[in-house]
């Protein structure tokens, strides 16, 4: 199912890192040991006497940390998924990777219907490229855009937002690539969205929407159970009583907040969401409920300066300030930082440990794309995603299911 199927046989090669701290999701292991042959993790543990035909990686003193999964991101290093060329798609993994990331899930935005296909086609080349050579997991696509409502697109290019029409959405679907799909619930036929989405094994998410609470009911009803980018473009109080006046009603907000089964992300880039709203959605839905994305776009490590949101034909203008996206009208445009960023962010500005941070950037949303089997976390027989990491949460190395990337 997933868009990359690795072939055990390549790659024997045995190895043993050592002298780091190995990070699990219950906790931390001090002189600790991970070790992998081919593309699977073998042991996990103490360090221990090693045989000479083992290879040893030295972690230097610093953190062995599983491979982030990264379930929201745009692009990076210049180059859009929106773009829809293989050059693009490899350019904006390989900056991912260069962060930490292991698992990817390409994200679409508004756009036209042969943009998105074309995007899709583009990732599921790349996935298989990877695949055979050396590259984070593809994991599948977020089909995000375009079935935004229109009071709540943000930065997102209005002419490509539209409700869900099954004509359009069953050929995404049909690709089988679809992983995790995003509709407003207000929209009209959000619940056949869902329900179809469902079926393809998604997780079904609620983003760039003004729904309230009994809209959420029925989405809830229909399959959904994540919101994208807490607190960004999402219905509130407020929103809800400038759409119904009195009396005031429960938003997206209270529906996350108050029900176990629903999981959200946060942005924490240190420019969208202060240090309390960190705190506060971590306090509230707990580790195993919240994932770190990047909702990256193109302008990872790139200059400050203009660039375009999504299709490189299609996509609106933002400003790069060199620390987030700025659109014209003076909203945020996404963040422009790797998960590492959001890794060090989370863990200096709230009381989350760092075996939560580390899962938040890992097994919530392996587990949440049901991925958890293969990745998320360093345990015997899942993939060999590691990231090696210093003492200050900086990358040094990252390997992905068990090669070295540059
Ligand atoms: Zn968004
Ligand atoms: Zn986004």
């Amino acid at each position: 199912m997933t868009m990359s199927q690795r072939n055990p046989s390549q790659n024997e090669e045995h190895f043993a890192i050592i002298n780091g701290t190995v990070v699990l999701p219950d906790g931390l292991l001090a002189n600790g040991m991970v070790e992998f042959v081919g593309s699977r993790i073998v042991a996990v543990g103490q360090e221990e006497q090693r045989d000479r035909s083992v290879r040893i990686i030295d972690a230097k003193g610093g953190y062995i940390s599983p491979g982030f999964v990264d379930i929201h991101v745009h692009g990076g290093a210049g180059s859009d998924f929106m773009d829809g060329t293989a050059e693009a798609v490899r350019i904006a993994c390989e900056a991912h990777a260069r962060h930490g990331t292991t698992t990817i899930f390409p994200t679409t935005t508004t756009g036209s219907f042969p943009h998105i296909m074309t995007m899709i086609s583009a990732c599921e080349a790349v996935g298989r490229e990877f695949a055979g050579s050396c590259g984070p997991t593809l994991a599948g696509i977020h089909l995000y855009g375009p079935y935004f409502a229109e009071d709540k697109v943000g930065c997102h290019p209005k002419d490509g937002c539209r409700p869900p029409n099954s004509s359009e959405y069953e050929k995404y679907f049909a690709t089988n690539l679809i992983r995790v799909a995003t509709c407003a619930a207000e929209l009209p036929g959000a619940g056949e969205f869902y329900n179809l989405a469902r079926r393809h094994q998604c997780l079904v998410t609620c983003g760039h929407s003004n729904s309230s609470w009994n809209e959420m009911q029925l989405a809830f009803d229909a399959g959904m159970r994540h919101v994208d980018h807490f607190w960004c473009a999402m219905s509130s109080v407020p929103s809800m009583r400038q759409r119904f006046n009195v009396p005031m009603q429960g938003s997206m907000a209270e529906f996350v907040l108050m029900n176990s089964e629903m999981s959200t992300e946060v942005i924490a880039d240190g420019c969208h969401l202060a240090p309390e709203l960190l705190e506060f959605a971590y306090r509230m839905k707990g580790a195993t409920r919240l994932c770190l994305v990047t909702d990256c776009n193109r302008a990872l490590d790139m200059p400050p300066g203009e660039y375009l949101f999504g299709n490189a034909e299609e996509g609106t203008m933002f400003r790069s300030d060199g620390k987030v996206g700025w659109a014209p009208n003076g909203s945020l445009a996404s963040s422009i930082v790797g998960m590492d960023h959001m890794v060090r962010h989370m863990r200096q500005n709230t009381s989350a440990s760092l075996p939560d941070v580390i899962r938040m950037a890992s097994l919530t949303p392996a587990e949440r794309t049901e991925i958890s089997h293969e990745t998320g976390s360093l345990e015997v027989g899942k993939r060999a995603d590691i990231v090696l990491l210093d003492s200050a949460l900086k990358v040094v190395q990252t390997i992905a299911a068990g090669k070295f990337l540059a």
